[in-house]
């Protein structure tokens, strides 16, 4: 479904009554013709200093290519050749080129030329004889042009607020462009939401083709169209209505009429009805060509404008010339679904559409033959608009794709580019600037009288993508939206997030705990005001690590068994418990057989190994929902010996505790014997105590950070022997952590 708005970028001068809407004719009668012309670069800044390569695609042979700078004559001709040299890329490719100083480009821009500057007219020649020209029109950034936020979302592609650059040499070499195009949609729709009615596309190449629009999915009743939806065919899920094509950048303009124009061919107009059907895809030349929509230029349809009021008079119809800004006529707003039938006045369609005087619109009264239309015309042969006025879309939402075929455009190009797609949203008459044509032009809202508006902001949900969670472990993360206005619901509209997590429908924040690993895919969806976005998101949750806490053994004796301990658990608490194994390890060496946890606690009870410190560890053996690890911190057992012996008096007992074992309290004792008090001398460290039959010796702790105390008790204060390796059921309790000097020697 294609309709065509015809574009002269042609030369010559039209008849008054006749306008082209825009502008580029080419010439079928000749051989020899321009595919496109591109600027290097595609914008160029008011304050270039670099000279600018302008190229020119000519099909066929031409004698000569140049360019005839305005006004015509003002300069010599500017060859542009085709021989590999002076910038030229390629000999003979038929691409012919020639560099431009900024002056030639940047020279005598005015108000009125809205930062698109008609440098002058590219001639082919054959011979002497001029075959074809085209009109040439460079993109200039100013400053007055505000800056923008530049968001690079891949290497293809980055994005404003209004406007997405999508890199995409292909494009430029397709068979077919439009058909190209839906590759183009896809990769939007990959990085954006599925929420437009529309997508414009702009080339930054200039083709010399038309502004074009491209039916995707019709579902109003009454209009003449079919019911038909190909939005499947370019990405989207039956929300894309269809797409505006700018093939040549200078058509470009939110608020030119030519936008509101493709806009229009949405609805207008398919009747099979005469009249009606004279002017498919326009009007006929009628009342009904007055406005936005125009009429069908015979043998190719393309959109010219009317420029005219019909005012039915007494013996004919008065050809009123009228310049003013175009809106969308009664009878369009009805097909837009925008007004009721009964507030559609009555229309004049000429009888003879081939008659010249009908486009002669100089204050003459027409009295050839006419058919009045009205909208019941249309009902009787289409049945009602269905969604009529009363239900049908006010407010539409369009993306605009910018493609570019040397790379993603600069920062200027893209402020370029969002100020012109940001104009869809004016509210009120703007002057424009297309092709040859300078004046006031209404957007969207005007031109429908206030009935309709366009949003052109992108509806963005950032970021991207979202970092991988882990399972068990607490995630976080912001979602935000432009584009949208009031304050956004978060919901979920497809698929489902990763069990565990839970987006706030306020705040728009994604958090939890997933309890569950894998990839999930869902989409996330800001609504406002009856509007929304959508993002469609891959989370990937992958194995969490589990936090591994060996509890310290006390200190022990040689001989004596040693608990030890550990928990693996969960980082986010209430997560399920990990389920692989566990090896305790002593200064790397594992110790015992793995065991699995119960609840997320094992522990394992062995001999105390030989006299020494030791770094105990564990380490954790994975399961499907935890990585495997290691205790992050290793604790410390210190074991050692020691020795209790009568010193044959009966009067003292000797403690030792060797060997080198840090921490273990130095120092030696003297017990007489039970019921007597411990001599002064060696006073040493400690008292003893006697109670219950045992003897209590409580040593101070010879440290020099501190001090701490432990207790040997002996079952018997009259002990014979030499007691050592704790073999004895004596318990020994050293309380003892701190870190103390290296103690060696024995206890005097
Ligand atoms: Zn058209």
């Amino acid at each position: 479904m294609k309709s065509l708005l015809a574009f002269g970028l042609f030369r010559f001068a039209q008849a008054a009554s006749l306008l082209l809407l825009s502008a580029f004719i080419t010439e079928a009668a000749f051989a020899q013709s321009v595919s496109y012309y591109k600027f290097t670069p595609p914008v160029i800044r008011s304050t270039e200093t670099q000279n600018i390569l302008f190229e020119v695609r000519v099909i066929g042979a031409s004698t000569r290519v140049a360019l005839d700078f305005s006004p015509a004559g003002s300069q010599p001709l500017l060859d542009l050749l085709d021989n590999g040299t002076n910038g030229d890329r390629q000999a003979e490719d038929g691409i012919y080129s020639v560099t431009l100083t900024p002056t030639q480009v940047l020279q005598g821009l005015s108000t009125d030329d809205v930062f698109r500057r008609f440098i002058g007219f590219l001639r082919l020649f054959q011979g002497t004889t001029v075959t074809s020209s085209y009109n040439i029109i460079a993109a200039i950034h100013t400053p007055e042009i505000p800056p923008v936020v530049v968001q690079e979302l891949a290497s293809d592609m980055q994005s404003t607020d209004y406007v997405v650059n999508i890199y995409d040499p292909a494009y430029f070499s397709a068979t077919n462009r439009d058909d190209y195009l839906n590759n183009i949609s896809k990769r939007l729709y990959q990085a954006f939401g599925d929420v437009y009615d529309m997508l414009d596309f702009v080339s930054v190449t200039n083709y010399i083709a038309n502004a074009h629009h491209i039916g995707v999915k019709n579902d109003i009743q009454g209009i003449g169209q079919r019911i038909f939806d190909n939005s499947a065919a370019r990405g989207s899920n039956g929300t894309l209505l269809g797409f505006n094509v700018f093939p040549n950048e200078s058509l470009f303009d939110g608020a030119a009429t030519v936008y509101i124009h493709e806009f229009g061919h949405q609805w207008i107009q398919f009747m099979q009805l005469v009249p009606f059907s004279i002017g498919i895809p326009h009007w006929p030349i009628s009342s009904l060509a007055s406005g936005v929509m125009g009429f069908s230029i015979p043998p190719t349809s393309q959109g010219g404008t009317y420029n005219c009021r019909l005012v039915s008079e007494t013996g004919g119809v008065r050809l009123q010339p009228d310049d003013n800004p175009k809106t969308f006529t009664d009878f369009d707003l009805y097909m837009m679904g925008l007004v009721a039938e009964q507030e559609v006045g009555e229309h004049i369609v000429f009888d003879d559409q081939n008659d010249p005087t009908i486009r002669q619109c100089n204050g003459q009264l027409y009295t050839g033959p006419i058919t009045r239309v009205h909208a019941s015309d249309v009902v009787a042969a289409f049945g009602p608009r269905i969604p009529n006025v009363a239900t049908s879309p006010k407010s539409f939402r369009v993306a605009t794709v910018v493609i570019s075929s040397d790379g993603l455009l600069s920062p200027e190009a893209m402020a370029f580019y969002t100020f012109f797609a940001k104009r869809a949203e004016a509210t009120q008459a703007l002057a424009t600037h297309i092709g040859l044509a300078k004046g006031l032009s209404n957007p969207f809202v005007t031109a429908t009288g206030n009935r309709a508006n366009l949003v052109a902001a992108l509806v963005t949900i950032s970021p991207a993508a979202l970092p991988d969670a882990s399972f068990a472990t607490a995630y976080s993360k912001l979602l935000n939206q432009s584009g949208l206005l009031g304050v956004p619901n978060w919901s979920i509209s497809a698929g489902a997030l990763p069990p565990g997590l839970m987006l706030d429908a306020a705040s728009g924040v994604l958090s939890g705990a997933p309890t569950m690993p894998g990839t999930f895919h869902f989409t996330v969806r800001a609504s406002s005001n009856n509007y929304f976005s959508e993002h469609a998101y891959s989370l990937h949750v992958g194995q969490g690590a589990p936090v591994i806490t060996v509890t310290a053994p006390a200190p022990n004796i040689v001989g004596n068994l040693v608990s030890y301990a550990v928990t693996v658990k969960p980082e986010a608490i209430g997560s399920p418990n990990p389920t692989g194994e566990v090896q305790f390890k002593l200064n790397g060496n594992a110790i015992g057989n793995a065991i699995s946890p119960v609840n997320g606690i094992a522990s394992l009870t062995l001999d105390a190994p030989a006299t020494g410190a030791y770094r105990v560890s564990v380490d954790y053996s994975g399961d499907s929902n935890y990585l495997a690890g290691s205790s992050t911190a290793n604790t410390k057992l210190f074991v050692f010996q020691y020795s209790v012996r009568d010193d044959r008096s009966g009067d003292y007992i000797l403690f030792n505790a060797t060997p080198a074992a840090r921490n273990i309290p130095r120092g030696g004792f003297y017990i007489n014997s039970c019921g007597h008090q411990l001599p002064p001398i060696p006073a040493r460290t400690g008292i003893g105590a006697v109670s219950g039959g045992k003897c209590t010796i409580t040593l101070t702790h010879l440290t020099s950070t501190g001090s701490n105390s432990f207790q040997v008790i002996l079952n018997t204060c009259r002990n014979q022997g030499v007691v050592t390796n704790g073999s004895v059921t004596n318990p020994i309790l050293l309380l003892c952590d701190s870190d103390t000097t290296n103690n060696t020697g024995f206890c005097r």
